[in-house]
């Protein structure tokens, strides 16, 4: 009796975590003009959130890649989307021995056409509740630099300006911010009260 009640209270549980799981979200990613440069596939996997990149249109060679702390990709430099996402309080740099923030990834390098395929983790991070989730307060971005993160420059690596962005936040939010003609997107500013 003892072993069923045990056994019943697992599958409440496992259904508990089910319904609570979060799918794989597929985030658009966008340079300053507005042009689409493909796609993060962002999921949580054994080891954290695991970051799958798919992206044409960057400059040869690597850059920087950091999730920050606000869903905002505004027009011009995306500097709406923060700083480095860092509820830990730690510093820049996954060099540093006193880093990283929470948002520092690996650098990601875009082949001679200015493609790139990655797989890349973030080993602290959740897409569940938390501290350490990408969703929470309405959500985070990730963003790439024109330049390379040299892994242990303040405040963020010396990465030079940021050049893509994409909103990681759950969906619904999303498809109401997503910029329904990216032409007027520039001119768009909308305020996000919250
Ligand atoms: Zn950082």
């Amino acid at each position: 009796m003892k072993l069923f009640l045990y056994a019943s209270v697992m599958i409440l549980l496992l259904a508990g975590c089910n319904s609570q799981n979060r799918s794989a979200m597929e985030i658009e990613m966008y340079n300053v003009s507005s042009d689409a440069l493909g796609t993060a596939t962002i999921s949580q996997g054994a080891n954290g959130v695991d970051v799958k990149l798919s992206l044409t249109g960057l400059e040869p060679g690597y850059h920087g890649i950091h999730v920050h702390e606000f869903a905002k990709c505004e027009q011009p430099d995306f500097q709406s989307a923060g700083n480095h996402l860092n509820p830990d309080g730690k510093v820049h740099g996954l060099m540093n021995p006193e880093g990283a923030h929470l948002g520092d990834l690996p650098n990601i390098e875009a082949d001679s056409s200015g493609k790139v395929e990655a797989e890349l983790t973030l080993p602290e991070a959740t897409l569940q509740d938390g501290k350490t989730s990408l969703l929470r307060n309405n959500g985070t971005s990730l963003i790439i630099t024109a330049g390379e993160d040299d892994g242990m420059s303040q405040p963020s690596g010396n990465g030079g300006e940021r050049i893509a962005c994409g909103k990681i936040q759950l969906e619904e939010s999303n498809k109401q911010d997503a910029p329904s003609n990216p032409a007027e997107d520039g001119t768009d500013q909308q305020k996000e009260s919250s």
